[in-house]
């Protein structure tokens, strides 16, 4: 005697051909339709950027492989748990909207199969679901839901820690300020993209002698009265970094004379700031400005070279408090 797999549905279906059509070709032909829209639907959100939508489309796309998969087999009494899956499913998108979607949508969808559709289709191999059986399954359900918030709670913390982490080793703790690894980073960025752009290094002057008479506490009031006129005197999308000690950068979309003034007003309204500390010191800073000029430039650590003479020049004799432009 031959026993094929359908010998646990005897009694429903007695053909061996209606098996195949029942279990396996018409599921299979629902499971590839269901497939490709879903294809169609998560490649339409990831290209217009719609993550919360992306998140709808997963769980509709598989509750409905559910759906079908538990429709198929639903002699099977242990198939119902797996609606219990897409309740899990939008844990990858961290979004407790499509977590409630999935919920009402999966806890429907078997109450309807056990309540309404089931009972009225033929049953030989066990019996209809009892109440009790419904009754677990929903739970079980329920439980799922509960379970993914829980673990949603904690992935978002554990995500929530990694951004805020990140952000810290991208920042100089004191000024909050870009440090100099992200100052490097934008850089080569910049000089990648091959836009127009310049670039400010402010260094304040004498500060070891600041530091000296005044102490490092003092010394350390002028970097954050730096910083601070820095952040107040930018533009949107003009970025600063505090490149190094008592050392300032910004990139500016500006041409060289735009940058140079915007240099010179940083460096003016630092030092009156400053005279606010009532140090018995006049305080200044100097800086150099280059714009990049991918002809001129070989790469991103040759640019800021030329920034950095510049730099140097306006602290030459009789330098100090100014700015010089690099002219190559
Ligand atoms: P110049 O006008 O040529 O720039 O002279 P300078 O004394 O400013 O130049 P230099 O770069 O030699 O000195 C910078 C000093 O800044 C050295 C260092 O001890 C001090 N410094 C660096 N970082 C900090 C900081 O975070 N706080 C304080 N208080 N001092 C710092
Ligand atoms: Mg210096
Ligand atoms: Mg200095």
């Amino acid at each position: 005697v031959s026993v094929t797999i359908y010998d646990i549905y005897r009694g429903v279906i007695q053909n061996i051909w209606e098996g195949w059509m029942r279990y396996t070709i018409q599921p299979v032909i629902g499971y590839v339709c269901i497939l490709l829209m879903m294809y169609l639907g998560l490649r339409y959100c990831i290209n217009r950027k719609l993550y919360t939508m992306q998140a709808f489309v997963s769980v509709t796309g598989i509750s409905a492989l559910v759906f079908v998969v538990v429709l198929a087999h639903y002699i099977d009494g242990a198939i119902f748990t797996l609606y219990c899956f897409p309740v899990l499913v939008p844990l990858m998108y961290i979004d407790k909207r499509p977590l409630m979607y999935s919920f009402i949508l999966n806890l429907s969808s078997y109450l309807l199969l056990a309540i309404a559709l089931i009972p009225r289709l033929p049953r030989t191999y066990g019996e209809h679901q009892t109440f009790i059986e419904v009754l677990t399954t929903a739970l079980l359900i329920v439980g799922a839901h509960i379970f993914a918030r829980l673990i949603m709670r904690v992935i978002a913390h554990v995500v929530d820690n990694l951004i805020y982490q990140t952000e810290l080793s991208r920042r100089d703790p004191f000024t909050k300020l870009l440090n100099h690894t992200s100052f490097y980073e934008y850089l080569d960025e910049e000089v990648r993209a091959r836009d127009g752009f310049s670039l400010i290094i402010w260094d304040i002057d004498d500060f070891k002698q600041i530091n000296d008479c005044y102490g490092h506490n003092v010394g350390d009031q002028v970097i954050a009265c730096f910083a601070e006129t820095l952040k107040e005197s930018l533009c949107e999308d003009e970025i600063a970094f505090r490149y190094g000690g008592e050392e300032f950068t910004v990139l500016t979309r500006q041409k060289a004379e735009g940058a140079a003034s915007l240099a010179e007003e940083v460096r003016g309204a630092f030092s009156k700031a400053v005279m606010q500390m009532h140090i018995n010191w006049r305080i200044t800073a100097s800086s150099g400005v280059c714009e990049y000029d991918p002809a001129r430039f070989k790469d991103s650590r040759a640019f800021f070279a030329a920034a950095d003479k510049a730099l140097y020049q306006a602290k030459s004799n009789p330098g100090k408090n100014r700015t010089c432009v690099w002219r190559g």
